[in-house]
């Protein structure tokens, strides 16, 4: 419609330009502006960015029953929810690799944490809308060198925008002619270090020059059913420095991120706004087919979706709750599950962010 009409505007100055004798330089002048104008237009106003913790779809190692059998997509049952995103963001925990042998010391292959993934699987990804994905994570460097190679050649190869280690610290790709940086930390070998400050801050601040909106996201933070609060300290986990996720998130947004998307800890953790800018603390586990414990809280899937302007302000959100029981995929929750954990989390730990939520997920700051 907005285009025609353009088109309309564009005639009529042009013609009635010309009657007028002016020359063709001024007309052509006339059309880049309006088609300038037209490009501003038809920009959106506001960005739809959804958000979903660890996917692990299943893994070949240490052997193939750690696979789905039953041809069912990994997000058959949330993509009604996961395509309506501008764009869609998750934490690829494991690797997809076609190739590689098992980096971690084990002795006992059964009880060996290590997640391969079939390439082929990469697909499921793009289906859903994948834009971006963080491979910052204690599992990205399961499979070695090699591993991380196939990893980020098969998100190359569905599109999907990725970062998070030394060969990949950032990136910038562009969707609905808005410009996004990405970067993403952790704690883990292999990975752009969660506790480097001073580096991060550098990343996000050089992202910045370059891109409309910021993205970061973190692997952080201890795991468990006695880590959902947000403590804002640094906090250990199986005698590892898991960072200080709090001041991480601050100081990202102090440095110019727009957004901040959390996850690492296998459990939903509080959403804050600081300085109108979002932060998810942890989306927990989203779509870990197998070998990972999903009692209680930890079954919770969240899909955090966040409406946020060109500035990357906070307008609204809207919390999705999925959820997800072993070796079935994730799935929508009636009872409301990770909305009633976050929502208690949330007014628990940033009471100072006034967000209220809704019954039926929506959540937007109080005004004052
Ligand atoms: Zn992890």
């Amino acid at each position: 419609m907005r285009y025609l009409f353009f088109i309309a505007v564009i005639f009529g100055i042009s013609t009635s330009m010309q009657a007028q004798k002016y020359s063709k330089q001024a007309v052509d002048s006339m059309y880049v502006i309006a088609i300038k104008t037209q490009e501003e237009l038809s920009k959106p106003k506001e960005i739809k960015i959804m958000a979903v913790g660890d996917i692990m779809m299943g893994t070949n190692f240490p052997n193939d029953s750690y696979l789905p059998r039953d041809g069912k997509g990994p997000f058959d049952d949330v993509n009604t929810i996961l395509t309506q995103a501008d764009i869609l963001f998750g934490n690829l925990e494991g690797t997809l690799t076609d190739e590689g042998e098992n980096a971690k010391r084990c002795s006992d292959p059964s009880k060996c944490y290590s997640f391969r993934s079939p390439e082929s699987y990469g697909k499921y990804l793009e289906d859903s809308g994948f834009d971006v994905m963080s491979i910052a994570n204690n599992h990205i460097g399961d499979f070695g060198a090699v591993g991380i190679k196939n990893t980020s050649k098969t998100l190359e190869k569905h599109n999907i925008a990725y970062a998070g280690v030394f060969a990949q610290p950032s990136t910038i790709f562009e969707k609905n002619g808005i410009t996004y940086g990405f970067c993403a930390f952790a704690p883990n070998k292999d990975c752009l270090k969660i506790h480097n400050l001073t580096n991060a801050k550098k990343i996000v601040q050089e992202l910045k020059q370059k891109a409309d909106i910021v993205i970061v996201s973190f692997h952080g933070g201890a795991e468990g059913f006695k880590h959902t609060h947000v403590t804002r300290k640094t906090e250990r986990f199986y005698g590892e420095d898991r960072g200080n996720v709090y001041k991480f998130a601050h100081t990202m947004i102090d440095a110019g991120a727009d957004i901040v998307l959390g996850h690492g800890p296998h459990v939903s953790r509080a959403f804050e706004v600081y300085n109108n800018k979002f932060i998810a603390y942890s989306l927990g586990n989203f779509c870990t087919f197998s070998r990972f414990n999903l009692d209680g809280v930890k079954g919770y899937a969240p899909i955090a979706e966040v409406v946020i302007d060109l500035e990357g302000n906070f307008i609204k959100g809207k919390l999705h709750s999925a959820k997800q029981i072993d070796e079935i995929y994730p799935f929508m929750d009636e009872k409301k599950g990770a909305l009633k954990e976050i929502k208690r989390l949330t007014e628990e730990d940033f009471p100072e962010s006034k967000l209220l939520f809704e019954e039926d997920g929506s959540f937007s700051q109080q005004k004052e």
